[in-house]
Parts: structure tokens; sequence; C-alpha cells
């Protein structure tokens, strides 16, 4: 499995999941997908990359994957502070 925050954002929501229903005397049966998607930024550009079941895609260095980057991590951090 791809050693990355989205995989562990994935588990964790499976963990939170199978707890809740153990909780509450159901079987605990909540999976998560293994799938690597993300952009490999370099401060001045960013290349996107998804491997997943169903598809293998690299997309080549762009300046805008730097930027769609900077603006998931405020959104996805903003929650946090
Ligand atoms: C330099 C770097 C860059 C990365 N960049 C990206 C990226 O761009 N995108 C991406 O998706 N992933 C990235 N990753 C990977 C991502 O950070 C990890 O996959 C993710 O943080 C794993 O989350 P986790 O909650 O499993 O573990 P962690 O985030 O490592 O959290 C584990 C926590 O447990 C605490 N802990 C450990 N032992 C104990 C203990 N005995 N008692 C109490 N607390 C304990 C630690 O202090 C830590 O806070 C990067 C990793 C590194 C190192």
């Amino acid at each position: 499995m791809p050693k990355q925050a989205h995989m562990a954002d994935l588990q964790a929501e499976a963990a939170v999941a199978n707890l809740m229903d153990a909780l509450d005397n159901r079987p605990a049966t909540h999976t998560f997908k293994v799938e690597l998607i993300c952009i490999v930024d370099t401060c001045n550009s960013g290349m996107f990359v998804s491997r997943t079941h169903k598809n293998n895609i690299v997309l080549p260095s762009f300046v805008g994957f730097h930027w769609a980057k900077r603006a998931f991590e405020w959104n996805y951090l903003r929650q946090y502070r």
C-alpha cells in the first residue's frame, strides 16, 4: 500500500466506522480502497500521479499542479487550524 497520508485518511475512516459498529454490537465490515493519488510538488511546478485498481495516470509537470496542491493543502488543513 502507498505510504501516503491519503491512504492513512481512508484507513482512519474505516477504523472509525468499524469502531462505531463494534460499540453498537454490529459486525465491523468497513474496508478501504487501496490507491495512490497525489501531486508531486516541486515548488514551481507539479506532477499529478494516480494509481488505482482502475487506472494508472501520470500527467506531465505543469505549474497549475503546484497551485492546485497549495489550494488543496489550504482547504485540507483549515479544519485543524
Ligand atoms: C517528508 C514527508 C513528506 C510527505 N509528503 C506527503 C504528501 O505530500 N502527501 C501524502 O499524502 N503523504 C505524504 N507523506 C506521508 C504522510 O505524512 C504519512 O503517510 C501520514 O502522515 C501517515 O499518517 P499516520 O497517521 O498513519 O502516521 P503519523 O502521521 O506518523 O502519525 C503518528 C503519530 O503517532 C505519534 N506516536 C508515535 N508513537 C507514539 C506513542 N508510543 N505514543 C503516542 N503517540 C505516538 C507520533 O508522534 C505521530 O504524531 C510524507 C511523509 C514525509 C515524512
